[in-house]
C-alpha cells in the first residue's frame, strides 16, 4: 500500500486535520477523510461481524408507523446466518450519498446496531429512509410477500460483487421447469424459470379448502388444463388451442420461501382473507410430498430436499387493518422467538402452531410466509 493509506491509518482526528488544512487542499482532504471514514467503518464491520454468528441475540425493531411488515422481514433476513455471511462481505459504497441509499449497506449497519447496542430494540430509521429513496412508501401497510420480493430485488441489484449476487441467488432461488403441451397436436414447450417464493393456493379449483401445507404443494404441482380464456397460441396448429401446463421442480435453494395465498379476490370485488386452519410441519421432505413426474432432478439434488422450518411471518387482523410479526428459530440457540416489533420473547412450538389459523377467528394470527432451511446442504 502507498503513503496515503499509511497516513490514514495513523490519523485519529480527521476533523482537526481538516481544520488545519489550507483551502486549496480542502477537496483532496475531504476525499481522504471520506476514504478514511469508509476504511474505519470497514474495519469496524469486520471486527463486529467476525463474531456475529456467535452472539446472534434476538433484538427487536421499533415500529416507525406501519413498519411491522418491514420489521418482520428484516428479522427473517438478519437471523439467517447464511444471509448475514453474504451481507458482511459487501463493498462499502464510497460516497456518503451512496452509503445512505444502499440497501445492503444500511441493512449491515442495522445489524451492527442490533448486535452492539445491548438494547432490547433499535430504530430501523436509516434503513427505512434508504428504502423510501427507492420508491418504497413509508407509513403504508405492505403485503409481506410483495415487500419480500422488493427487498430481495434491491439487495440483489445493489450488491455489486457478482460472486455475492450469485450466492444470494443460490440461497433463495427456486428453479422450475414449466411444461406446456398442446392438446390438439404434439407440440410441446419447456420453459426454465426461477422463483423467489412458491405462491401456494390454499383453495383448490372448486374453492375447497386444502387441508395441509403438503396438500397445497401437491396441488401447486398438479398439471393444469389451460382452456377458454387461458388457451395458448400453438405455433404448429397456427391458432390458440387448449394446453396442458405442468410444473416440474428442478432445484430447491438453501432457504426456501413458501407463500400461502391467503388473500384473495374470489367471488367478490374486494379482497378477503382465508383464515382456515392449515397445518405446516417442522420437517418437510419434498421427496415424500411430490411424485416422480413433478420433478426434473437427479438423486444428488433430491438428497438435499429435506427441510426444517426456520421462520414464519404471520398476519393478524383484517386485510385493510392488519399487523405482522415473525416467529423465528434461532439457528445458534435452536429456540423459537416471536419478533413483534420492539417486543421479542421466547416462545414454544405450540405458540408457533397457533399461526395455523382458524376459520371462525378471522382476525387471529395466520401464517403467511414460511421459510424452510435445508437440513443437509450440499
Ligand atoms: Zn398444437
Amino acid at each position: 500500500m502507498g503513503q496515503r493509506s499509511g497516513r490514514q491509518e495513523g490519523s485519529k482526528e480527521p476533523e482537526v486535520a481538516l481544520s488545519e488544512t489550507m483551502e486549496a487542499e480542502m477537496e483532496v482532504q475531504n476525499n481522504e477523510e471520506e476514504i478514511e471514514e469508509v476504511k474505519a467503518k470497514n474495519q469496524k464491520l469486520t471486527s463486529v461481524f467476525g463474531v456475529a454468528d456467535l452472539k446472534n441475540e434476538a433484538v427487536g425493531l421499533y415500529n416507525l408507523g406501519q413498519t411491522c411488515c418491514l420489521n418482520s422481514l428484516l428479522q427473517v433476513f438478519l437471523m439467517n446466518i447464511r444471509f448475514t455471511r453474504i451481507l458482511r462481505r459487501i463493498t462499502v459504497p464510497s460516497s456518503p450519498t451512496q452509503r445512505r441509499n444502499n440497501v445492503p449497506y444500511q441493512m449491515l449497519l442495522l445489524l451492527e446496531k442490533m448486535q452492539c447496542d445491548k438494547r432490547k430494540a433499535v430504530h430501523p430509521t436509516d434503513l427505512a429512509y434508504c428504502l423510501s429513496e427507492h420508491r418504497m412508501k413509508l407509513f403504508v401497510q405492505y403485503d409481506a410477500a410483495q415487500l419480500f420480493l422488493t427487498l430481495w430485488n434491491l439487495l440483489k441489484k445493489q450488491m455489486k460483487k457478482p460472486e455475492l449476487v450469485e450466492e444470494l441467488s443460490d440461497l433463495y432461488m427456486i428453479c422450475i421447469q414449466e411444461h406446456l403441451a398442446c392438446q390438439k397436436c404434439s407440440f410441446q414447450k419447456k420453459i426454465n424459470s426461477t422463483m423467489l417464493t412458491l405462491p401456494l393456493p390454499v383453495l383448490d379449483a372448486n374453492s375447497h379448502r386444502l387441508k395441509t401445507l403438503e396438500e397445497c404443494l401437491q396441488y401447486f404441482f398438479l398439471p393444469e388444463e389451460l382452456t377458454g380464456q387461458n388457451m395458448c397460441f400453438c405455433q404448429q396448429c397456427g391458432r390458440k388451442t387448449p394446453f396442458l401446463q405442468s410444473m416440474k421442480l428442478v432445484h430447491l435453494p438453501q432457504t426456501l420461501t413458501l407463500h400461502l395465498k391467503r388473500f384473495c379476490f374470489e367471488r367478490s370485488s374486494h379482497m378477503h382473507k382465508l383464515s382456515h386452519s392449515l397445518p405446516f410441519p417442522q420437517e418437510l421432505d419434498f421427496r415424500e410430498v411430490l411424485t416422480e413426474n413433478q420433478w426434473q432432478a437427479d438423486d444428488s439434488e433430491k438428497a438435499t430436499w429435506q427441510y426444517e422450518l426456520f421462520a414464519v411471518v404471520a398476519h393478524s387482523g383484517s386485510t385493510s387493518c392488519g399487523h405482522y410479526c415473525a416467529y423465528i428459530r434461532s439457528l445458534t440457540e435452536c429456540k423459537w422467538y416471536c419478533f413483534n416489533d420492539s417486543e421479542v420473547c421466547q416462545v414454544s412450538w405450540d405458540d408457533v402452531k397457533c399461526t395455523y389459523g382458524r376459520s371462525n377467528l378471522n382476525w387471529r394470527e395466520t401464517a403467511y410466509l414460511l421459510f424452510y432451511m435445508k437440513k443437509h446442504p450440499q
